[in-house]
């Protein structure tokens, strides 16, 4: 389809709102300091999957003072997350936009191969799971995933499934049911 909105990042409010869905009442909101979310950042670029698909330079990871936002910035090859969102859901988001840039792929920030791939990233870091239930709620908002030639599924999760899945099937309510948070993530 042609038209004004190509180009445009016109979907990128739904995909906030499908990520937030999708993590509700689950580990990937659970507020953690940064030395952790480097550690799982570290783990998760030491995987095969990682490795054979995107570069090996290693991504740092800070917090920044926004209250609003957070993001990816490929210069300095660095993920900046708000501290309102130190969490595996931003991290997940974030990593996903240094993947696509890995990728070279060319699109509207949040089109259909960011979403492929950040099905591939929860996958990575929570196990299967985790990454059917985003694509699940993406399938809900009519948000299409995008084909990935050449890229294989995660092998191997940073955090054994059963983190995810336990929690999650408990409906865990946790400490910080989500009260909308707005765009935290560019
Ligand atoms: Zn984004």
């Amino acid at each position: 389809m042609s038209g004004p909105l190509v180009g445009r990042d016109h979907e990128r409010q739904q995909v906030y709102t499908a990520e937030d869905l999708s993590g509700e009442h689950t580990v990937l909101v659970d507020p953690r300091e940064i030395v952790e979310l480097r550690q799982i950042l570290g783990q998760l670029q030491a995987q095969p999957w990682w490795t054979g698909n995107f570069s090996a330079e290693p991504i740092t990871l800070v917090a920044n003072r926004s209250t609003q936002q957070s993001s990816f910035d490929p210069v300095q090859r660095r993920i900046s997350l708000s501290p309102a969102a130190t969490d595996l859901n931003t991290l997940a988001h974030e990593v996903t936009h240094a993947a696509v840039h890995d990728r070279n792929y060319r699109e509207a920030p949040h089109g259909p191969r960011f979403r492929a791939l950040h099905v591939m990233v929860r996958a990575a870091i929570l196990g299967p799971e985790s990454g059917v239930d985003l694509a699940e709620q993406y399938r809900r908002f009519g948000l299409a995933l995008g084909r990935l030639p050449g890229v294989e599924t995660p092998g191997e999760s940073v955090f054994n499934e059963a983190v995810y899945r336990n929690q999650h099937i408990a409906g865990w309510p946790g400490m910080n049911t989500p009260a909308h948070r707005g765009p935290i993530a560019l």
